[in-house]
C-alpha cells in the first residue's frame, strides 16, 4: 500500500464486530505496514473509538516509537459500507518538507482507496452470505443437509480416532402437515422456528443441529453429551417440544414428535442418518410420540416397504385388488340399510394384503388415484347389481385425500354412475376430517358438486381430526362417522358414554345422520341405541363380505328377519 499511494505508514482498522451496527463502533487493526513490529505487538489489544482513529493510532505508535518529537502528517479515510463506517485507513508522512509536499495528494488516494476497499469487502461479505446460505436454511439459520452430512463425516472421523460415543437422532414433528394445511404455512413457519429454537436451547453448543428440509431435523451428538446414552437426549427432546407453542394467528399449539436414533460409528455419514431414518419411521409406526433405536434387522422392514411399492405399481393392471363390503344397519329397525366398500389386495406371495399397509404407500406414490378410480367404478357396478336384485342397499366409497386434490374426483364419480347405472342417491363417499381441512377452500365447493349430482357425503373417522365445529356447518355432509376409538371405549367408563352422546348430539343439532364405527360388543350397541345414534357397523353385526356372500347374507338376514352375528 504504501507503494501505491506513495506514503511511509499505513494501517488498516477494521469495525471489531463487537458492535453490530452501533455508530459508537470500536475498530481494530487488522493490518499495517512500516510500524516497528514490538510497537504493533504491543498496541494489538488496543481497540480504538472512531474519533481516536487517526490521531491516536498514529500517536498512540509514534509515542511508543519515541518518536515524538519528529512529526508527521497524519491522514485517514472511512470505510463505509451501507451507510456504516466499518473502518478506515490511515497513512501518514514524515514531516520531512519533501515529504509533506505529498499529503494533499495523499488524502486523494487514501480516499480511493478506501472506496476500494468498501467494493471489496462488500463482495467478500456477499461470497460468505453465499457461502452461509448454502449450507444454512433460510427459514430456520440452522446448517442444511450438505453441512449436516459433513459434520456428520467429521463426527464419524473423529469417533474413528478417539472412541467417543456418537449419535444422530432425526427428529419428525407428528402432524405437521396437518397443521399446515388446516392453520396455513405462516403459522407451519413460525412452528418450524420456534422447534429450531427449541432444540438450540435445549442442546449443547458443540452439538449440531440441522434441518433436512421440511419438517424434519437431525441432531448430532458425540462424547459427553452422550454420557447418559442417545435415549436420554431423545427423551429431553420430546419433553421440550411438549409445552404449547403460542404463535401469532393460532392458538397455543401442542405438539409432539417421533425420533429415530442410529448410535455408534459406520462407514459413511449417509449410512449412518440413513439408520436413523430408518429408526424414525419405526417410530411413527409405533405411534409416534417416541424414540426408537435402530437396529440391523429394521433394514428389512423398509426394504419390505420398497418391494411393496414396486410389486404395487402393477396391481391394478394384474386385477389384484378387490373390494369386500360391510354392512351397515339402522340401529332402530336392525335392517340393513347399506354397505361401505373397503379395498383389498390380493397379492401373488402374500396373500390377501388389508388396506392399512398399502393404502399409505399408493397415497404416497399418487397411485390411489387410479386405484380409488377403480373402486369406485367396481362399487358403482356392484351397487347397481344389488339393486337390480331388489336390495336397495347405499354403498359408502372410501376417498383419500389426494383424491380430492383436484376436480377429476368429480369427473371420476360421474363416470362411474354412467357407466354403472347406479343410482348417484345411493352412493355415499367417505372422507376424513383432516382431509377436508387440508384445503377446507377448495375442498368444499368440490362436495357441493358432488352434492349436486345427488351423491351423499360422511366424515369419516369422526372425532380424531381438526374440524372445528364453525366448519362443520359449513361442509356440505349428511353423515357423521363416529370413529370406532370412541366406541371401543364407550363402555369403560362413563366419561368415555358422555363423548359419543355428545358427538351424537352434535350430529343431531346439526341436522345430520349418524353412524358408529366397529361396535363389537351388545352393551355399546344398546346404549347406541339409546342414545339413539342412526346407524352402525361392525363385527357385532358382520364383517367385511366378499362381494358374493352379500346377497346371501341379505338374503338370511330377510328369511329370519332377526339381527344376524357374525363368527
Ligand atoms: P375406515 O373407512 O374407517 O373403515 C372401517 C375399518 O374398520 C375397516 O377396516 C373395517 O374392516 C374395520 N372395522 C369394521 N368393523 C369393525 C369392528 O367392529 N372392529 C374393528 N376393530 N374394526 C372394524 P379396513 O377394511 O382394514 O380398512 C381400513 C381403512 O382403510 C379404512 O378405514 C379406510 O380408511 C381405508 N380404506 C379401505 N378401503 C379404502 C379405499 O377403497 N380407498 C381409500 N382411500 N381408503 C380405503
Ligand atoms: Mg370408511
Ligand atoms: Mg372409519
Amino acid at each position: 500500500m504504501p507503494d501505491v499511494i506513495d506514503c511511509d505508514r499505513v494501517a488498516l482498522l477494521l469495525d471489531d464486530g463487537s458492535r453490530g451496527g452501533n455508530p459508537d463502533g470500536m475498530y481494530r487493526i487488522v493490518a499495517s505496514h512500516g510500524y516497528p513490529d514490538d510497537l504493533l505487538a504491543a498496541l494489538s489489544p488496543r481497540i480504538f473509538r472512531a474519533d481516536e482513529v487517526g490521531t491516536a493510532v498514529e500517536y498512540g505508535l509514534v509515542e511508543r516509537a519515541h518518536t515524538a518529537n519528529s512529526g508527521l502528517a497524519v491522514v485517514s479515510a472511512p470505510i463505509s459500507l451501507a451507510g456504516d463506517t466499518i473502518g478506515f485507513i490511515v497513512a501518514s508522512v514524515t514531516r520531512d518538507p519533501d515529504r509533506l509536499a505529498i499529503t494533499p495528494r495523499l488524502a486523494d488516494r487514501l480516499k480511493g482507496l478506501a472506496a476500494q476497499a468498501s467494493i471489496a469487502i462488500r463482495n467478500a461479505q456477499l461470497v460468505d452470505e453465499i457461502l452461509f446460505q448454502a449450507v444454512h436454511d433460510t427459514l430456520t439459520g440452522l446448517p442444511n443437509r450438505a453441512l449436516i452430512l459433513d459434520r456428520t463425516e467429521q463426527m464419524l472421523a473423529r469417533a474413528r480416532r478417539t472412541y467417543v460415543p456418537v449419535a444422530a437422532l432425526f427428529i419428525d414433528l407428528d402432524g405437521f402437515k396437518d397443521v399446515n394445511d388446516s392453520l396455513g404455512h405462516s403459522v407451519g413457519d413460525q412452528l418450524l422456528q420456534a422447534v429450531a429454537a427449541r432444540l438450540s436451547a435445549t442442546m449443547r453448543e458443540s452439538d449440531s443441529i440441522g434441518r433436512l428440509g421440511g419438517d424434519e431435523f437431525v441432531v448430532l451428538v458425540d462424547g459427553t453429551t452422550m454420557d447418559a446414552g442417545p435415549e436420554l437426549v431423545a427423551e429431553r427432546i420430546l419433553e421440550v417440544l411438549h409445552a404449547p407453542f403460542e404463535l401469532s394467528g393460532a392458538g397455543p399449539l401442542r405438539l409432539s414428535a417421533s425420533i429415530g436414533i442410529a448410535a455408534g460409528t459406520r462407514p459413511s455419514a449417509t449410512e449412518l442418518l440413513r439408520d436413523a431414518d430408518i429408526a424414525l419411521y419405526q417410530a411413527k409406526a409405533a405411534g409416534k410420540d417416541c424414540f426408537v433405536v435402530f437396529r440391523p434387522e429394521m433394514h428389512t422392514a423398509v426394504q419390505d416397504r420398497h418391494l411393496l411399492e414396486m410389486d404395487l405399481r402393477v396391481a391394478l393392471s394384474c386385477h389384484q385388488y378387490f373390494l369386500n363390503y360391510q354392512p351397515i344397519f339402522d340401529l332402530r329397525s336392525g335392517a340393513a340399510i347399506g354397505v361401505e366398500a373397503l379395498l383389498r389386495w390380493r397379492h401373488p406371495e402374500r396373500g390377501v394384503v388389508q388396506p392399512d399397509a398399502f393404502i399409505p404407500i399408493l397415497e404416497d406414490s399418487g397411485m390411489i388415484t387410479d386405484v380409488g378410480r377403480w373402486v369406485l367404478e367396481e362399487a358403482c357396478r356392484q351397487g347397481a347389481r344389488w339393486n337390480a336384485l331388489g336390495y336397495q342397499l347405499d354403498v359408502s366409497v372410501n376417498v383419500s385425500a389426494r383424491q380430492l386434490e383436484t376436480d377429476q374426483l368429480i369427473e371420476d364419480i360421474r363416470c362411474a354412475l354412467d357407466h354403472s347405472g347406479f343410482d348417484a342417491r345411493f352412493l355415499i363417499i367417505e372422507i376424513t376430517e383432516t382431509a377436508i381441512m387440508k384445503n377446507v377452500s377448495e375442498v368444499v365447493p368440490r362436495l357441493s358438486a358432488l352434492k349436486a349430482i345427488g351423491v351423499r357425503i360422511a366424515i369419516d373417522d369422526f372425532g380424531t381430526g381438526y374440524s372445528s365445529l364453525a366448519y362443520l356447518q359449513q361442509f356440505p355432509v349428511d353423515t357423521l362417522k363416529i370413529d370406532r376409538s370412541f366406541i371401543a371405549t364407550m363402555s369403560d367408563s362413563p366419561e368415555s358414554g358422555a363423548l359419543v352422546r355428545t358427538l351424537v348430539q352434535l350430529g343431531k343439532s346439526l341436522g345430520l345422520e349418524t353412524l358408529a364405527e366397529g361396535i363389537e360388543e351388545s352393551e355399546q350397541r344398546s346404549q347406541l341405541e339409546r342414545e339413539q345414534c342412526d346407524s352402525g357397523q361392525g363385527y357385532i353385526f358382520a364383517r367385511p363380505l366378499e362381494a358374493a356372500d352379500v346377497e346371501p347374507f341379505l338374503a338370511g338376514r330377510r328369511a329370519t328377519s332377526a339381527p344376524v352375528l357374525a363368527d
